[in-house]
């Protein structure tokens, strides 16, 4: 399954900010935070720098992280749903910056929280149409709870890029090898 780069851009922009509350540490909380993400997850457009728009994208980043949990098709489709419908989506074609053609979902002025919901939901509405639903993974880490989107071909990432947890648990696995043959 190949995938657009609107669609991946938006899956990895959502899981993102989903992840910016992990293990309960929040660090969306100030415009200060929020401009770091947003050096992270490029957003053309507006910006207000106000705290209400901060938390805008707080309440929308709580609707992203439950797509992660929904349980079938059915449910994450009315939750995509239900963002699209608040989010006034006016979508086109449109190529600025480096950048080659791609959909904006939302014209540029319209609220930050808006056009990062309206970005997220689309791609995720191409897992939901595509029968992928399933790539929108919890990390495999027993002491992470970060969420990943898995685009590989094979359908086989099981860790999030946040926590280093791939890496923690090829360690962990290479120490109990080492135990188990004796060699410490
Ligand atoms: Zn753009
Ligand atoms: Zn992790």
């Amino acid at each position: 399954m190949l995938f657009t780069s609107d669609t991946t851009d938006g899956l990895a922009a959502a899981a993102t900010l989903v992840n910016t509350r992990r293990n309960g540490v929040d660090t969306l909380e100030t415009v200060a935070d929020l401009d770091a993400l947003l050096r992270v997850v490029s957003m053309s457009g507006e910006r207000l720098g106000t705290q209400a728009e901060v938390d805008a994208v707080r309440e929308i980043r709580e609707r992203l992280r439950a797509l992660w949990s929904a349980t079938d098709r059915a449910e994450a489709a009315g939750l995509v749903n239900a963002i699209l419908a608040e989010t006034t989506t006016t979508p086109y074609l449109t190529k600025h910056d480096e950048l080659d053609w791609h959909l904006h979902m939302t014209e540029q002025d319209a609220p930050l929280a808006h056009r990062m919901g309206a970005e997220a939901a689309m791609g995720v509405l191409d897992l939901i149409r595509t029968d992928n639903l399933a790539r929108l993974r919890t990390c495999a880490a027993d002491d992470c709870d970060a969420v990943l989107v898995d685009l590989s071909r094979n359908s086989s990432k099981r860790y999030c890029d946040t926590g280093n947890c791939g890496n923690r648990a090829n360690v962990a696995a290479y120490r109990a090898r080492r135990r188990e043959s004796g060699e410490c």
